[in-house]
């Protein structure tokens, strides 16, 4: 089939929506459409969704739940005698919405868009793209959820307002707090002709899950106190427990007290064991109140980062599951006033959202264009100037609009250097320390003086995988990498000679000069916090032997460059340690 189906791969549930008419369509696998992201072993057989869901409480040690937590790593999941990858078990769950709807639609499904949150990293979105891969389906595009989301919502007030123009110039600025099963995301949206991401951020360890975790820890205590029985390690016990805890947290939206009463749960040694107790749902807030104001931190984060106020947000998008628990609408109408959360369906309105990107994509009669926004500072790890320690500086800034590409210009340190360490960081801080290493080459350089340009370049595409050149300019040597995400290494590294003037024109003039005004800089800034005077004088002295071997054209420059430079070396080291 031609179209393009929109899937949001969530922790806990899976959705698929297509594109009809220009209205998107959830297609109803499993019954209504929400198909638990589960797959669970049966003898031989993998099931996968709402069976796998059923079977997993049971057998919770052959079933895997909440593997995109864990997409993006290397961790291995057993099933069976089998070791999975995190990919291995998502490409099950998409081969299995793509062959259910296939058979609802009447054919085959091979091209999709996939939703991401937008605060994975590119390790993340790229076993994403793996996962998809594997299942045999051709990747469109991977999209962030709030922004699918928005899309959902512009399309619908569309839609709503029998098609009648929607005045775009006051369009307004959208909010979207997305609380799934186990990632939570916050992205402020400005919904003009184009639909523009203006920040996004949100935990990728922060949802329902913690939630659970918080009824089970103190059902376990009631356990523990009642018949000192430690169900703390217990699989059986927890997975089991994890239900519970979910059916309560959910009862609880509803209603303000849910009763538990359990028989026959698991317990070690062959045992089982009951409880009864009760929850109310004030409990529960209490309970999770720091998980609730983890989220709000995030809001604020969010809003200071997009330059506005909470009065200037139009509409705020409340998705996942989880924005059914009255606290959290509760919360966030003492932010922003109830007035603006229309009622968006939280569990369908992403797919649909990515459906309508899907239509995008084909070509479809669609008003929308999408926006979207780097997650992360992409950076590249330089030797300061300052002093001479090694930091992160920004190539493509966290929030800049994809596809980008964006080059800087930096100089080599010494003369004939050999080579230059390219490593790609991805965070917010300056320390390369406080960031995630996401890959790394090296450009092996021809001779040339201090200070030759090197052009680095980074491209970060709609998929958010970083593709990164370099180039000793005027020297025709160039290197590219493309980052693996389930190893941090570069997966294709290729230093090749590129014909002269092919990138760049040959520019020596350009870079001697630039040569000449790093050394001379550098040496004046060691110069200016040397404290002992012996040292601060043999500087000067070779500095200003340097500046009249240039102005005299001396024959013997490069040994004067060369004597000036090993002193800058020996000075920078110690001024460094000092510091
Ligand atoms: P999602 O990842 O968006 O599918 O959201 C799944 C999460 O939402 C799970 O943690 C569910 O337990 C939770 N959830 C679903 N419905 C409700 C509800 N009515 N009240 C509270 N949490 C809910």
């Amino acid at each position: 089939m031609d179209k393009i189906y929109g899937i949001d791969l969530g922790t806990t549930n899976s959705c698929i929506s297509v594109l009809k008419d220009g209205r998107p369509h959830t297609i109803p696998v499993d019954g209504n459409g929400i198909v638990p992201s589960v797959v669970s072993l049966d003898k031989e057989n993998l099931l996968v969704g709402r069976v796998a869901a059923n079977r997993a409480a049971a057998f919770p040690e052959q079933s895997v739940r909440s593997v995109k937590r864990l997409m993006g790593t290397t961790e291995k999941l057993k099933l069976g005698k089998k070791d999975y990858d995190p990919e291995d078990i998502s490409a099950m769950i998409l081969r299995y919405l793509c062959d259910e709807a296939g058979k609802i639609e009447g054919g085959d499904i091979d091209r999709v868009v996939i939703t991401v949150p937008a605060y994975f990293s590119d390790a993340q979105r790229r076993a994403t793209m793996e996962a998809g891969k594997r299942a045999g389906l051709t990747v469109e595009r991977i999209v962030n959820e709030p922004t699918a989301a928005a899309l959902f919502y512009d399309q619908v007030k569309i839609a709503s307002t029998d098609a009648a123009p929607v005045h775009r110039e006051d369009a307004g600025y959208v909010l979207v707090y997305d609380l799934g099963g186990g990632t939570f995301d916050v992205s402020v949206l400005r919904m003009g002709e184009i639909i523009e991401v203006m920040a996004s951020t949100g935990d990728t360890h922060l949802g329902g899950d913690d939630f659970d975790r918080r009824i089970v820890t103190r059902i376990m205590r009631q356990i523990k106190e009642k018949d000192d029985i430690d169900l703390n390690d217990h699989v059986p016990a927890l997975a089991r427990l994890a239900g519970v805890a979910e059916k309560t947290k959910i009862t609880l939206s509803e209603n303000a007290v849910a009763r538990v009463n359990e028989t026959h749960i698991p317990a070690p040694g062959k045992k089982t064991c009951t409880v009864s107790m009760e929850f109310s749902r004030e409990e529960l807030e209490k309970m999770t109140e720091d998980l609730v104001d983890r989220t709000i931190v995030c809001v604020e984060k969010a809003m200071d980062e997009a330059k506005l106020t909470p009065d200037k947000i139009d509409r705020v998008l409340l998705v996942g599951g989880m924005t059914r628990m009255p606290v959290i609408v509760s919360r966030i109408e003492q932010i922003f006033g109830a007035a603006r959360m229309p009622v968006v369906d939280p569990d369908l309105s992403v797919a649909n959202g990515a459906a309508i990107q899907g239509g995008i994509i084909s070509g479809e009669n669609c008003e929308q264009i999408l926006v979207d926004v780097t997650p992360h500072t992409l950076s590249l790890e330089v030797l300061s100037d300052e002093d001479y320690t090694l930091q992160c500086t920004p190539i493509i800034p966290r929030n800049t609009q994809i596809p980008a590409t964006r080059a800087r210009m930096f100089g080599t340190v010494v003369h004939n250097q050999e080579t230059v360490r390219l490593n790609v960081y991805q965070g917010e801080s300056t320390d390369p320390d406080e960031n995630t290493l996401i890959g790394k080459t090296e450009l092996k350089l021809a001779k040339a003086e201090a200070d030759c340009p090197i052009v680095v370049e980074y491209s970060y595409d709609l998929n958010g995988i970083v593709h990164l050149i370099a180039e000793q300019k005027g020297y025709s040597r160039k290197t590219e990498i493309r980052i693996d995400s389930r190893n941090p290494q570069p997966v294709s590294q290729n230093l090749s000679e590129i014909e002269d003037g092919e990138w760049y024109e040959e520019d020596e003039p350009e870079a001697e000069a630039r040569a000449i005004n790093f050394v001379t800089q550098r040496a004046n800034t060691l110069i200016a916090k040397i404290e002992d005077k012996a040292k601060k004088k043999l500087l000067s002295d070779a500095l200003a032997r340097y500046e009249k071997a240039l102005k005299d054209d001396d024959g013997d420059i490069d040994g004067i460059e060369d004597e000036l430079l090993s002193l800058i070396e020996e000075n920078a080291e110690e001024n460094a340690e000092e510091n």
